[in-house]
């Protein structure tokens, strides 16, 4: 196929960082995205499917005891409120910004255009503004159009639909949002699913806020979450971390505890690279997430192109999970799962001095001491602990 004009050819070190795209590459829709097929394909449809998304109202939350309570789910259901009241403004337009369409910006593009002498000055001043804003971590990439899905979904009928992005928008500014590590560790549970809510609900304030800084300055910025194109292979592009065997990021700030948002722009800015520094030799030698997957919806083997259902990109050789295994027990559970996440020995706090050691043998010839090292690494901590914790 021809790469749209301004694609590099690809790079081995996005290719070594977990994205290697094969010559039978297809672009994604969107519509096949499992959250989106959970609500027009029978083969994810279920009952427990409607209790999942109704459980994010508290008149359908279920009780199950410790990490389900009312309080579990009054705090998860009240961490994703900004990024609701995003996502519902438009709902009865078919656009559910940050999922299935794009963030509407309030701020209009100024008349008035700064000049961008030095697009490395300007890529290390919106670094710091996206710090500002609260985002964790922030690089910048070209808009390589692969990863950009061939339609968004309209949710009134859950048809394809044009993403009308704006024309001559060159670049991609990834944002990482940490996750709560103490309610990581909780997972699965209710408990949990508030610290992908509260993630939710700062991106989307700090996307639209450094959206609005560079519409100020005279530039094109539109920004998004989960809509409009994969975030992974962007993050995984503007050198944030690798791509992991759990279908995460792993970066050498939080490993895979975050989350990823992005904004398109014409904002002339230099570009960060991947930045492979043995994430994938690890994984090969590591397979924790894959066994604690309740479901078995993660592989063991090496990276392999495709994957078992039409949620899988293909023509990508990578680590693919099943996703409609992985959905059907977030289904089961009324809430969201990342024991992934939370079991991988790449998940510490990296302020501590022994964590930032164990990164550094992770990632040398002594991986193996490294792994076995981490043998009882990501135990669940019990829910109700960390009510008593902040309780006392
Ligand atoms: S989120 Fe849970 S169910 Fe899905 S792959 Fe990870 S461990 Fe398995
Ligand atoms: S648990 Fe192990 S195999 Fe899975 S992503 Fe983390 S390091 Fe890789």
């Amino acid at each position: 196929m021809v790469w749209p004009n301004n694609t590099p050819p690809q790079r081995d070190g996005d290719a070594n960082a977990g994205i290697d795209v094969t010559d039978d590459f297809e672009g994604f829709a969107q519509r096949n995205d499992i959250f989106t097929r959970a609500f027009w394909d029978d083969r994810v449809i279920s009952k427990h499917s409607a209790k999942f998304f109704a459980s994010y109202r508290m008149e359908a939350a279920p009780r199950r005891g410790d990490g389900f309570s009312r309080r579990d789910f009054a705090l998860r259901n009240a961490s994703w409120l900004i990024s609701d009241m995003v996502s519902n403004r438009t709902a009865d337009q078919g656009l559910r910004q940050g999922f299935q369409a794009p963030i509407q910006s309030d701020t209009p593009v100024a008349d008035e255009t700064i000049e961008v002498d030095d697009p490395t000055q300007m890529s290390a001043e919106i670094k710091r503004i996206a710090k500002f804003f609260g985002a964790d971590l922030c690089g910048v990439t070209d808009l390589d159009e692969r990863w950009l899905y061939t339609s968004r979904v309209d949710t009134r009928d859950m048809t394809d639909a044009p993403h009308d992005l704006p024309e001559g928008l060159t670049n991609v500014i990834v944002l990482g949002h940490e996750m709560d590590e103490e309610l990581v560790a909780t997972y699965p549970s209710a408990l949990a699913g508030a610290a992908t809510g509260r993630e939710y609900s700062h991106e989307a304030s700090i996307v639209m806020q450094l959206a609005a800084y560079i519409r100020n300055l005279g530039y094109e910025a539109v920004p998004s979450m989960n809509d409009t194109g994969l975030v992974i292979p962007y993050a995984v592009k503007a050198g944030l971390g690798e791509y992991a065997r759990n279908q995460m990021v792993i970066t050498p700030e939080f490993g895979p505890r975050l989350r990823f948002s992005k904004i398109f722009t014409n904002l002339p800015l230099s570009h960060d690279s991947a930045n492979p520094k043995g994430v994938r030799d690890f994984c090969d030698i590591c397979t924790k997430c894959a066994t604690a997957c309740p479901v078995k919806a993660l592989p063991f083997g090496p990276p392999e192109v495709g994957g078992s259902n039409v949620s899988a990109i293909k023509g990508v050789r990578k680590w693919t999970s099943d996703a409609e295994k992985c959905f059907s027990f977030w289904a089961k559970l009324s809430s969201d799962c990342a024991i992934c996440m939370r079991v991988c020995p790449f998940n510490r706090d990296y302020t501590k001095p022994q964590h930032r050691l164990w990164l550094k043998l992770a990632l040398s010839p002594l991986r193996h001491l490294a792994l076995r090292l981490s043998k009882s690494h990501g135990a669940r901590k019990k829910p109700g602990g960390w009510w008593t914790k902040n309780a006392n």
